[in-house]
């Protein structure tokens, strides 16, 4: 079999003869990525499995009432994260709410706040970018 790289990791990894089309490495991180992927895919294409999915997770949070407020209570880092995270999503949707050709972004030269958004989303990890605006594209 022939080694490949991780689509989650890069490392490199020899695939298992069981699994001639693997794609991500044995190591848990990315196995667990590589379930979040298919996951995301399936709840996108099939409504009865994303039905089945909330309704599991609904009735979990009825059987367990005082979990997130406990979580929340002994992981603070994780609520700043996700209020952090939360604005930057009501900004995206903002930005995509609004008109986009009258110049809704009107960026202007400046040090702005950066931060990933995607499969890192829950790290702190903020740089901040000088922007300088080089001319303006036509749309
Ligand atoms: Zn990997």
């Amino acid at each position: 079999m022939e080694d490949r790289w991780c689509n989650a990791c890069g490392c490199k990894f020899t695939p298992r003869a069981q699994s001639p089309k693997q794609t991500y490495c044995p190591l848990a991180e990315c196995q667990q990525a590589r379930k979040q992927v298919w996951q995301q895919a399936k709840r996108r294409s099939d409504p009865d499995y994303s039905a089945n999915q909330s309704e599991a997770q609904a009735d979990w949070a009825r059987k367990h009432p005082d979990y997130w407020r406990s979580y929340r209570a002994a992981n603070p880092g994780y609520t700043q994260g996700n209020r952090s995270n939360q604005q930057v999503r009501n900004a995206a949707r903002r930005i995509a709410k609004s008109d986009a050709s009258a110049g809704a972004i009107a960026l202007q030269d400046g040090i702005y706040r950066l931060q990933l958004i995607g499969a890192d989303a829950n790290s702190d990890k903020v740089v901040l970018v000088r922007l300088t605006i080089l001319g303006k594209a036509d749309p």
